[in-house]
């Protein structure tokens, strides 16, 4: 098997840091944590597991904090038991190739995706479930954190993984490899919707058009026709694509956000001392798909008295921001993490399912999103290409002929 890890070694990790100030090139050194490794194929450990063999993989922004070791000491996720070696890539589409003997739904040949973690309750074949997983919501596991018997081995960057099977959703003949690298954040952008759903007539920003960004514009755009969608972008190639997606208006980022959310919205807009300003209305809701200081201090003030900010982009650092307008205009603050199990026209349905047949049907476009396609090999180039959004336009980077990958 081959595969790309992260292994959480502090000695390694800490001095990645400190070489990386000297040369960015330190992330992918021997030294590195990040490694692309050959390792024998590991048997089946349970026999409701399946081994799959992968077709493509999307890089998704949380394989980017991990390779370039993007996360403080000091946040409370980092303050839990992590995994010894992350396997990195889960946006990924393949076949499964080998199904252990004590499971009759897959055989090899279906074209699968992966839930993401596999350490939920469902994953560990527990017939008890946790408030979060019996809601549906399995990324927010009570028990994620405990520790198990047998680890999935393998992620989607390399040629195969094992896995319980309970992690794995059927791709529909109809969806694509190409679409279905998108399920997961797709899942994540209707579940990221659902927690605020626009209602008619009502103002909606979504601060941040990367790959979740402009899937969240759809997803809105799709639950609700009668809302008026804004868009904040870096670039104008973003702005461009945020209009094809279905944003009524959309600004840049670098011009004056209070002037432009004041004109959207028909709020007031107030100048303090030293550039403080602050907007009396504004909008309904704030989807912050960024999630850095600039980012929510800004959503919290263009959001109305009882408006909602929902808080998207990930970000693994201390912040410092501006929390007056949660008491003081009763801004509601929320987050989103994950995908879960929505009600969709009388139907419960998870995200996951949603996603898959919202991009059968062309509801949810992401050929556009998809920019860039490269072989495992030349994984420097496609990461640095995913970061690259100024330069490179990328949206997502995909790995492609993996399976045929040279050991
Ligand atoms: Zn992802
Ligand atoms: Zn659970």
């Amino acid at each position: 098997m081959q595969t790309m890890v992260v292994d959480m070694d502090v000695s390694k990790i800490a001095l990645t840091r400190v070489l990386s100030r000297l040369t960015p090139a330190a992330y992918f050194a021997p030294t590195a944590p990040l490694r692309l490794l050959t390792l024998p194929d590991p048997p089946l450990p349970q026999p409701d597991w399946v081994r799959v063999r992968n077709r493509l993989c999307g890089i998704c922004g949380s394989d980017l904090h991990q390779i370039f070791l993007d996360a403080s000491l000091d946040v409370a996720p980092v303050a839990l038991p992590s995994h010894r070696r992350i396997y990195l890539g889960h946006e990924m589409v393949g076949d499964v190739i080998e199904a252990g003997p004590a499971q009759t739904a897959w055989r090899p040949g279906d074209r699968v995706v992966r839930w993401g973690r596999a350490d939920d309750c469902a994953a560990r074949g527990l017939a008890d479930r946790c408030p979060a997983c019996a809601r549906g919501h399995r990324v927010l596991c009570m028990r994620a954190s405990e520790p198990r018997s047998h680890h999935p081995i393998g992620g989607g960057f390399g040629d195969t993984f094992i896995t319980p099977a309970s992690t794995l959703v059927r791709v529909p003949d109809a969806v694509r490899d190409e679409q279905a690298i998108f399920t997961e954040p797709a899942a994540v952008a209707i579940h990221a919707a659902w927690r605020c759903l626009p209602q008619p007539g009502q103002h909606v920003l979504v601060l941040g058009v990367g790959t979740i960004g402009f899937l969240l514009i759809q997803v809105l755009r799709a639950v609700q026709a009668q809302a008026k969608i804004s868009a904040v972008a870096e670039f104008p190639w973003q702005a461009d694509l945020a209009r094809a997606c279905g944003v009524d208006h959309v600004f840049l980022a670098h011009a004056d956000g209070y002037a432009e959310a004041a004109a959207l919205t028909g709020a007031r807009l107030y100048h303090g001392r030293g550039g403080n300003r602050m907007l009396m209305g504004g909008f309904d809701t704030v989807f912050d798909v960024v999630g850095i200081p600039a980012t929510l201090t800004n959503a919290l003030r263009w959001t109305q008295a009882r408006g909602t900010v929902v808080l998207v982009g990930v970000n693994l650092h201390r912040m410092r921001v501006d929390l007056t307008p949660v008491w003081h205009q009763e801004v509601n603050l929320l987050g989103a993490v994950g995908h879960d199990i929505v009600v969709w026209q009388g139907e419960e349905i998870s995200t996951f399912e949603l996603a898959l047949r919202w991009m059968q049907s062309g509801r949810l476009r992401t050929d556009p999103l998809l920019t860039h396609r490269f072989p495992l090999h030349a994984f420097r180039q496609a990461f640095a290409t995913a970061v690259d959004k100024r330069q490179a336009r990328s949206i997502k980077v995909a790995f492609e002929e993996l399976a045929t990958a040279a050991p």
